[in-house]
């Protein structure tokens, strides 16, 4: 399908952005995303910087994100002079630790990232209420978490925006894709002309006004075509991916289920969206020996984020953060593995891999 849709740009002579498959892809969201403003991008990346666009983030404004995530959650707001205040992890999972936002907010916070690590939902309702006591935003890095939900509400439907990804590590891809969504109506409208490189093209083309031009900021944030054209195909296929990656999950869940303290934690009010499985070893050590040892048997098992706080940037930018101790997120780095998991892998694949991680606990 994704082929087929990609030659009909093709034949239907257009390439460039916001045309026929762009649409129906942000149909397809708009009804997935309670009626919301959705617009495609290319990347969750670009996604974030359109929110740090609409935050009207300044120098000195302060945005809170955790530390243990991907760069670009942080670096978004950087780009337009924000100061980063580095939350630290959850003990039972990689998501903030909710009831340590409060202590980080001063007179010049503006905003609070959550990162839905692995899909896995934050404590929305308590993060929600405190953005409401300090009259701050909430933006969504909902990268991962695509078909997961906090108390049956759709992860990236609660924060006054969010991110999506669909680069090709993520559930759904297209390559390099992204979309925001806007689900504070206040921010809808400068959304689309930011999206339109600053331009009010979008009301022109829904026939609201009889000429455009320049109204904002802005940059070229629209995917072509062809992008979207692949993303379609991959949203029809939704289902499907998903069936099949909750099953490969739960194979991994039943199989290692003698070292089920080593999982993460999904708290009652979050769902599994089969984003990625992983569990954390003991140490730095033990972890570099159990990737070392699957590498061995030709299994790709990988870690992932380092700490944001203790990066070189960071450090660059001699920034307060740097140095601080940050328990949680330090262990997640230092001890998380991640095993392969995607659409196309097979049963005895998943066996195979279960086998060889049991007896590297039995040696
Ligand atoms: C993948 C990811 C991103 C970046 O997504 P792109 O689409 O590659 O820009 C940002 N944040 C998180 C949490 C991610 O997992």
């Amino acid at each position: 399908m994704e082929l087929y849709y990609m030659q009909q740009c093709i034949e239907n002579k257009q390439a460039s952005g916001n045309g026929y498959f762009t649409k129906k892809c942000s149909s397809f969201f708009t009804q997935m995303y309670y009626n919301k403003r959705c617009l495609l991008t290319t990347s969750c990346t670009d996604s974030l910087e359109m929110s740090g666009l609409l935050a009207n983030i300044h120098p000195g404004d302060e945005v809170i994100v955790p530390s243990y995530t991907f760069v670009t959650s942080a670096l978004a707001f950087v780009r337009e002079g924000a100061t980063i205040v580095f939350a630290d992890s959850r003990a039972d999972n990689p998501c903030i630790d909710e009831t340590k936002i409060e202590e980080l907010i001063t007179s010049r916070t503006k905003v609070i990232v959550v990162v839905h690590y692995a899909g896995i939902a934050c404590d929305m309702d308590y993060i929600m209420a405190i953005a409401a006591k300090y009259n701050l935003l909430v933006v969504e890095d909902a990268a991962q978490a695509i078909d997961s939900y906090y108390k049956g509400r759709l992860l990236g439907s609660i924060g006054d925006m969010a991110a999506l990804s669909f680069h090709e590590t993520k559930n759904i891809q297209c390559g390099e894709g992204g979309l925001l969504v806007v689900n504070n109506d206040l921010f809808a409208k400068r959304a689309d002309i930011i999206w339109e490189k600053g331009t009010n093209r979008s009301e022109f083309f829904r026939g609201e006004v009889n000429k455009y031009g320049w109204k904002d900021t802005g940059s070229s944030f629209l995917p072509c075509e062809f992008v979207a054209a692949c993303l379609l195909a991959q949203l029809e296929a939704l289902e499907a991916i998903q069936k099949r990656r909750r099953q490969i999950w739960e194979y991994y869940y039943e199989g290692l289920q003698v070292m089920k303290n080593r999982f993460l934690s999904i708290p009652e009010y979050a769902t599994n969206n089969a984003h990625l499985f992983c569990f954390l070893c003991d140490s730095l050590d033990e972890r570099n020996r159990m990737i070392e040892y699957l590498k061995r048997n030709e299994i790709m098992a990988t870690f992932h984020y380092l700490c944001l706080h203790k990066s070189e940037f960071v450090k660059m930018q001699n920034s307060a953060s740097f140095g601080l101790s940050l328990p949680h997120a330090e262990r997640y780095a230092d001890c998380l593995v991640r095993l392969p998991l995607y659409y196309e892998m097979e049963d005895q694949e998943v066996e195979y891999v279960v086998n060889k991680i049991l007896d590297f606990y039995k040696q």
